[in-house]
């Protein structure tokens, strides 16, 4: 009898391997966007055509290929990550497989264009259904642009498997959101048929998932820092009040990698039990680094599986510092009093009618007095206006904030009103060291405020608070103030004109030169300079939800503000900015995120002896 047995010719072997790795034009972007951070691009651009059944395509900086490797590539089990089978247990890179590009030309078009950074010359190569039919030297930028076209169109039982544009293209969202969040220090692109859908400017963690979600999720970010042997895990959970209805904002990582974990998952949502409403779901970015010794990403072709030496250890340290984040920020939603009407007005105002700026001329006000005499500072309104609302009763005293800061770990979290203040903090012991920070005796220990940031928070609140309740008020400027402005700041101004006004800025742009003839009162002449460049440098080059606008900008205000420099304070003044600052709707955090408040517990303290 003849033998029957015969190897499969690769274009065929590939194209079976293809629908492993390859099942949409979501695989492509994951796959070659992975290969592009491989490669240490610090910029990637993903361009793509209907849903990227036209086109893919993906350009980096990263260090290029070699003429030959431009070829090799595309052959089954190339690869440059993997040399010996113990480099499979200690993966720094997100391919190893070898598998991808050689997939990929089996059931597309594709051309490559890459350049190493030390040569004169790049390369072009074009591939089709595995056939080289281009290989020629070009000229190109440094790095590498894969271009896929076609994709399936030899394989029409996939390509007919395809849904619909709107489908496909939510799945190369998801794909790209997943890499993006794990990687915040690259900046990507994201263009589809013409449109800018993601300009994410290389970051910091909490900015990247700000950038990603929106703003509106900046204030309900609980931070979660855990460093353990087996595992460190830092990222963000949303707050209680925050869970959805639906399972959208929720990732892990470990690694850089983005996986799905139903058994870390259960850690998360137990971690949240009695604090959501039933048949809501948390939101979480959690990233993992862990030895990659101690994990197997091999056990699925896309690599969104892995597992894990220690889960149940890793399980019990997640459940416990999502716990202790938690329990650290139970205290702030007593305070949190009234929060969806007033703060979130970036959102909630959207169909608010405008609401003309009221002008004051304070004939008392110098411009050279750098102590403000603005008789419409809200100051103190605002302090009655929470006094009154908040907490439930009429006064609030300092004593209110006792315990704050002492919430012991390992006791059991009592429910979030039951939590009594007790006299604890002694602001009549504080003193102001370098005009930075606040020290406060407190029960613990020693509190910490950032006197900066505090103003900035403080300012933000009363700011915003007034915006949704009143117009604002403006304080008309004796000397306008003149800023020659470039083409760029000045369309800016243009462009955020409406806003600025409601804000209490009056202003004229004449050839390129801004003429301020009145701002918010709350604004002191000295910072007005430093307004203007905090305003052009928060609105610039950003992609602003136009709900956002009024954010942004009072965040400038604040910022302002905070950056005044310090005079020394009376013992009474910083009981009364410790005291504002504890009215805040977050007093742990600045409007972008920043820390105000540091404990220095006495264990803490004895430690350092
Ligand atoms: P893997 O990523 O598993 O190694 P791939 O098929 O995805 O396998 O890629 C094969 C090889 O091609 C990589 O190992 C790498 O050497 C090279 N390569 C792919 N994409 C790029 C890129 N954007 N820049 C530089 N080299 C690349
Ligand atoms: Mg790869």
């Amino acid at each position: 009898m003849s033998d029957l047995i015969q190897l499969l010719p690769d274009h065929i072997a590939n194209q079976i391997a293809a629908g492993e790795v390859i099942q949409r034009p979501a695989s492509v972007v994951k796959e070659l966007i992975e290969n592009a951070i491989d490669a240490g691009a610090d910029t990637i651009q993903l361009l793509v055509k209907d849903a990227g059944k036209t086109l893919i395509q993906i350009s980096d900086n990263g260090k290029g290929m070699s003429k030959n490797d431009a070829i090799r590539c595309f052959e089954r089990h190339a690869t440059s990550k993997l040399k010996t089978a113990d480099d499979l247990f200690a993966l720094t890179t997100k391919g190893f497989r070898g598998e991808a590009l050689a997939s990929i030309a089996a059931i597309a078009h594709i051309s490559l264009k890459t350049k190493q950074h030390d040569q004169e010359l790049g390369t072009i190569v074009e591939i089709e259904g595995s056939k080289i039919t281009k290989n020629e030297d070009t000229v190109c930028a440094n790095g590498t642009t894969f271009s896929v076209k076609n994709l399936f169109y030899n394989v029409p039982a996939r390509r007919n498997f395809l849904k619909s544009d709107t489908v496909e293209l939510n799945h190369i969202s998801d794909e790209f959101v997943r890499i993006a969040l794990a990687h915040p220090s690259i900046t990507f692109i994201f263009i589809h048929n013409e449109q800018e859908v993601y300009h994410l400017r290389a970051s910091n963690q909490r900015k990247r998932i700000v950038d990603i979600v929106g703003m509106k999720i900046n204030d309900k970010l609980v931070p979660i820092e855990e460093e353990t042997e087996i595992v460190t895990i830092n990222g963000f959970v949303g707050k209680p009040e925050y869970a959805k209805k639906t399972r959208g904002e929720q990732f892990l990582f470990v690694n850089d990698r983005f996986f799905k974990d139903t058994f870390f998952h259960h850690a998360i949502s137990k971690a949240f039990d009695g604090l959501i409403q039933p048949k809501h779901f948390p939101s979480y970015f959690l990233y993992l680094t862990i030895d990659p010794k101690k994990i197997d990403v091999n056990v699925h072709p896309t690599k969104t599986e892995i597992k894990f030496e220690e889960d149940r250890l890793i399980y019990a340290i997640i459940l416990s510092s999502i716990r202790q984040a938690l329990g650290k920020y139970n205290i702030a939603p007593t305070l949190d009093f009234d929060r969806e009407n007033s703060f979130d007005l970036p959102h909630t105002m959207r169909n608010q009618p405008i609401v003309e700026p009221v002008i004051k001329v304070d004939t008392n006000y110098n411009p050279f007095n750098t102590n403000k005499t603005s008789s419409g500072s809200s100051s103190t309104n605002f302090t009655k206006a929470i006094h009154s609302e908040g907490f439930g009763s009429n006064e609030v005293t300092p004593e209110d904030w006792q315990n704050f800061y002492q919430i012991e770990e390992e006791q059991p979290q009592p429910a979030l009103q039951e939590i009594a203040f007790e006299q604890s903090v002694e602001t009549e012991k504080s003193f102001i060291n370098q005009g930075k920070y606040l020290f406060t005796p407190c029960k613990s220990g020693l509190l910490v405020v950032d006197l900066q940031r505090a103003v900035e928070r403080i300012v933000y609140d009363e700011m915003m608070a007034e915006f949704v309740s009143s117009p604002i008020v403006s304080q008309q400027l004796l000397f306008p103030i003149e800023r020659e402005f470039s083409k760029n700041e000045s369309a800016i101004w243009i462009e955020n004109k409406t806003m600025l006004e409601r804000l209490g800025f009056q202003s004229i742009i004449e050839n390129q030169t801004l003429q301020l003839n009145a701002v918010p009162a709350i604004l002191q002449e000295e910072s007005i300079q430093t307004c203007i460049d905090l305003i052009l440098e928060n609105i610039s080059f950003k992609e602003i939800e136009k709900g956002d606008i009024a954010h942004f900008l009072i965040v400038s205000i604040a910022q302002a503000a905070g950056r005044k420099k310090s005079k020394t304070n009376s013992a009474q003044e910083n009981e009364q900015l410790i005291e504002q600052l504890f009215q805040c709707s977050d007093h742990a955090y600045t409007p972008t995120g920043k820390k105000i408040v540091q404990t220095l517990t006495f264990e803490e303290i004895a430690l350092k002896f």
